[in-house]
């Protein structure tokens, strides 16, 4: 049996793996020239930049796929696990190490702000207990399947309902937990790991925490791109075929049945479609003479990014793989991504600097600096007005916090902002995250990974069930694979 999966971001090639596994023939159709979609790599003048994600959890979720591989190869996916997950910058002065084993996180914590050790630890533990409790079925099994909630784990996640913040806020959840201000703030930042407002955000988000400061942060040794790297050749060790440049007009439905993809106006016959595109474009585009899901399509998006990519000509000691640099007022910034879908005067700022642990990544001497803003996603902002003065309050603030003139250091540079990143991936309206999840009932609002009324249809991806980042992707290829038929 032939399946075609549409798009190469990492949820489409998990899923190419894992229906290869099936025994499916497998053909990925992928419009641009290179592999991972938001997952991407390039280089510009003697500096390595991974385009997009930059953070790395959940690492067995990669290990499960390399395990797949044709018996006879040999492709090694080689990671290590940080000691130190962030460093985090005020404009007070005051500076603070995240460690990802929560004692020692904890032990610095009361040594910089004075707050007892425990508060953190005891945050910590209460993060992994609601992630442990509620992933089994939020974000490993499909929603929309009356077998999730028939299954053995809903008993522990009813019984523990109540304990996971539904009707609180995150900010309200991290108030009431760990009252320092600086604290709150750095916690309730886990809600742009889906690209969130903390402020509107179920209190169930504050779990997010515990994936980074206990399970761990990790690191693949070449880079995260490595990890798309990686899995394109366990695909094609499993005899994926691989189509780059090649962008698809429509998929074909007989029937109620999907039967194949169009492009070039001819037909491509398949037994089953995996749309890995963003899950808007997927309707209005693909299935435009399907009915649409509107209340799913109209959900609010997920904020997007401002990205300075800037090769720096010196090394700055006191900053790590991952840092912060936060904004004064925090409740301010996402008022303006969400309500007034502007930028804040004073964002907070994320710097990625991967030559920290792989040296060769910039020159001799120099680092590869990803600078990020969070920025609302684009409903038609004026972006060339805009990003040039952001990019005057991101060097004033780093200079100023950092006590050098960081435009002096820069060498080369390249941006990454709304508009490109929905050109390079049809990410309806640049959004990193699909939709939201701005409200306690966005989980299930999300799209299914499988079309209701449309047989051997499917969606993988960032935009659909269970949401996204690298993990969640994953697990949408683990949900299709539970829910396909096996190959005949
Ligand atoms: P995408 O990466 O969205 O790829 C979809 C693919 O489909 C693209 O290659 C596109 O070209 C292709 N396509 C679209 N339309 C067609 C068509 N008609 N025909 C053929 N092909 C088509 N996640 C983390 O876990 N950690 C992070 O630190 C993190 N940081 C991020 C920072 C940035 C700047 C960005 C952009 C994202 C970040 N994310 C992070 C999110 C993460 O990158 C995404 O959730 C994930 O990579 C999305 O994968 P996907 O499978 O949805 O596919």
């Amino acid at each position: 049996m032939k399946a075609i999966i549409i798009g190469a971001g990492i949820g489409g090639i998990a899923t190419s793996i894992r229906l290869a596994k099936k025994g499916y023939d497998v053909h990925i159709y992928e419009q641009n020239n290179y592999m991972g979609g938001k997952l991407s790599v390039f280089e510009q003048d003697g500096f390595r930049f991974d385009a997009g994600p930059s953070l790395f959890t959940l690492p067995e979720l990669v290990d499960d796929l390399m395990a797949f591989q044709k018996e006879e190869s040999t492709i090694k996916f080689p990671y290590k696990k940080l000691d130190e997950s962030c460093r985090y910058f005020w404009e007070d002065g005051k500076q603070l190490t995240a460690y990802t084993q929560p004692e020692k996180f904890g032990a610095e914590v009361e040594k910089v702000l004075g707050v007892p050790a425990e508060v953190v630890v005891n945050y910590i533990a209460k993060s992994e207990f609601k992630y442990e409790k509620s992933a089994k079925i939020f974000l490993e099994k499909s929603l929309h399947k009356s077998s999730t909630f028939l299954s053995k784990e809903i008993i522990p996640a009813l019984l523990n309902i109540y304990k996971f913040g539904l009707f609180q806020n995150m900010n309200q959840v991290n108030e009431h937990q760990l009252k320092d201000s600086k604290l709150v703030q750095l916690f309730n930042r886990f809600a742009t790991y889906n690209g969130s407002d903390p402020y509107q955000a179920p209190g169930i988000l504050t779990s997010i925490a515990n994936l980074e400061l206990n399970r761990g942060t990790f690191y693949p040794e070449e880079g995260m791109y490595q990890i798309t790297d990686r899995l394109t050749k366990v695909a094609e060790s499993l005899g994926v075929k691989i189509h780059l440049n090649t962008k698809i007009e429509k998929i074909a439905v007989d029937n109620k049945k999907a039967v194949g993809i169009y492009q070039n106006k001819e037909l491509i016959p398949a037994d089953l479609v995996v749309s890995n595109m963003d899950i808007y474009p997927t309707y209005r585009k693909l299935l435009s003479d399907q009915k649409q899901p509107e209340n799913t399509l109209n959900q609010e998006r997920s904020s997007s990014a401002l990205i300075f990519y800037w090769g720096i000509d010196r090394e700055f000691e006191q900053l790590g793989l991952h840092n912060i640099f936060f904004s004064e007022d925090y409740q301010e910034e996402f008022h303006h991504i969400f309500k007034s879908k502007t930028i804040a005067p004073d964002p907070t700022i994320y710097v990625n600097i991967t030559s920290k642990h792989t040296p060769s990544d910039a020159p001799k001497g120099m680092e590869n600096w990803f600078v990020m803003v969070n920025v609302p996603s684009n409903s038609g902002q004026d972006w060339d007005k805009i990003i040039p003065e952001i990019r005057t309050s991101v060097l004033d603030k780093l200079s100023r916090m950092l006590g050098k003139d960081i435009a002096n250091h820069i060498k080369t540079e390249n941006i990454l902002e709304p508009r490109t990143i929905e050109s390079k991936t049809s990410s309806h309206q640049g959004a990193l995250y699909g939709s939201s999840s701005n409200n306690r009932y966005a989980a299930f609002l999300r799209h299914p990974n499988f079309h209701q009324k449309i047989e051997g249809l499917y969606f993988s991806g960032g935009s659909v069930h269970p949401g996204g980042g690298i993990p969640l992707c994953l697990l949408s290829a683990k949900i299709i694979d539970d829910l396909s038929p096996e190959a005949k």
